[in-house]
């Protein structure tokens, strides 16, 4: 997936102009697959190959993050959310 937003981005001329980082899970593998997109570090999570393009036009080069795909704040800030119910599972 990330090797997919990269050759957008390339493709679009955006390359150098924004950041997308999935590195591992960061702990946020319950969530996965992730993608953080910077300078305005949004994260997505649960993103598909299908999310990319709605992410590249609506927030890349729309300026509006594809909020249906975001992370939630607390989901990002906390150890146990809807997501993940305690641990071990
Ligand atoms: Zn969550």
């Amino acid at each position: 997936m990330q090797k997919l937003f990269k050759q957008k981005l390339v493709e679009r001329g955006l390359k150098g102009k924004v950041r997308a980082n999935q590195s591992g899970c960061l702990d946020q593998c319950e969530h996965g697959p992730n993608l953080v997109v910077y300078p305005d570090a949004v994260w997505y999570g649960h993103v598909a190959e299908s999310d990319v393009d709605e992410i590249i036009d609506s927030h890349i080069i729309g300026g509006k993050p594809v909020q249906r795909l975001r992370l939630a704040d607390d989901c990002l800030n906390t150890t146990v959310c809807e997501h993940r119910k305690g641990s071990g599972q």
